[in-house]
């Protein structure tokens, strides 16, 4: 199964310049979302997390399937203020301005191995947000997968972590 075949490219979206891959078109396929599910679970796996940690929101539609598919907890880090209860946040910059992140304060124990989920890499701010959230709620970040990266924007070197992508983009 070609999982590129069902990803949609869509240009100037958000902005004028913007090619943006679209994973809608693989969510409405079932056999291809199934395999993008299996071999998700397949890189996982073996980093034998206690939890998966999906980053709003496309990283929630391929985590929470995942935990049910490997018996792990599910745990989401969310814009700022859409979690109820006492958080924990990280701001960061981006390109213009910055942006925060947050996680409820007992969703990871000390020490608790997760692996963590977006649909797409491209310049790797999001996701090296997240990890620095999790570890300074001390998580043990072992692993980040994603759908799709886009390698000519180098995101896996901002993350010091193993990285698993299924498609990819020079
Ligand atoms: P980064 O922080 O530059 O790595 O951007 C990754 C974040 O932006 C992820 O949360 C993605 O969901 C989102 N994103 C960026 N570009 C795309 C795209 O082309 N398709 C879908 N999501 C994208």
């Amino acid at each position: 199964m070609d999982l590129k075949e069902h990803i949609r490219s869509i240009p100037d979206f958000p902005k004028p310049g913007i090619l943006f891959y679209d994973i809608s078109t693989l969510l409405a396929e079932p056999a291809a979302w199934k395999a993008t599910v299996e071999r998700l679970a397949e890189a996982i796996e073996p980093y034998r997390p206690a939890l998966l940690v999906g980053i709003e929101s496309r990283g929630f539609l391929t985590a929470a399937p995942l935990a049910l598919h490997l018996g792990m907890g599910f745990a989401m880090v969310r814009k700022k203020n859409k979690l109820p209860g006492k958080t924990i946040k990280h701001t960061y910059d981006l390109e213009y301005g910055t942006d925060t992140i947050e996680i409820q304060a007992d969703a990871v124990e000390p020490g608790q191995r997760v692996v963590i989920l977006d649909d797409l890499l491209a310049t790797g701010g999001t996701a090296a947000a997240a990890v620095h959230l999790l570890r300074s709620v001390g998580a043990e970040v072992a692993a980040a997968a994603f759908i799709i990266e886009l390698s000519f924007l180098n995101g896996r070197d901002k993350l010091d972590l193993p990285v698993h992508t299924l498609i990819s983009y020079d």
